[in-house]
């Protein structure tokens, strides 16, 4: 038996297709001050009181897609042609 197999491709649900997320520190940083602090030494202290030595980068890599923005994953012909509705699985 021969099994065919196809690559899916998908836009990454997690960073929406960009391939960066927010660092989880400036989410809460943005919660708890929408207009951001009056100056970067305020800053500097607040997330030195959230334990952060230095600030991090407002964005990072995607963990999920590797900074990519897409997910591929190997299906197999079958599920792919089912996926499309032009077989019954
Ligand atoms: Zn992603």
């Amino acid at each position: 038996m021969i099994t065919y197999y196809v690559e899916a491709e998908q836009s990454c649900p997690e960073c929406h297709g960009t391939g960066v997320v927010e660092h989880p520190a400036w989410r809460a940083y943005w919660a708890a001050h929408p207009a951001g602090l009056p100056t970067a030494e305020d800053d500097a202290r607040w997330f030195s009181a959230q334990g952060y030595g230095t600030i991090p980068p407002e964005e990072w890599d995607c963990d999920e897609c590797d900074g990519t923005g897409v997910l591929r994953q190997r299906v197999t012909l079958t599920e792919a042609l089912a996926a499309l509705g032009l077989v019954t699985p």
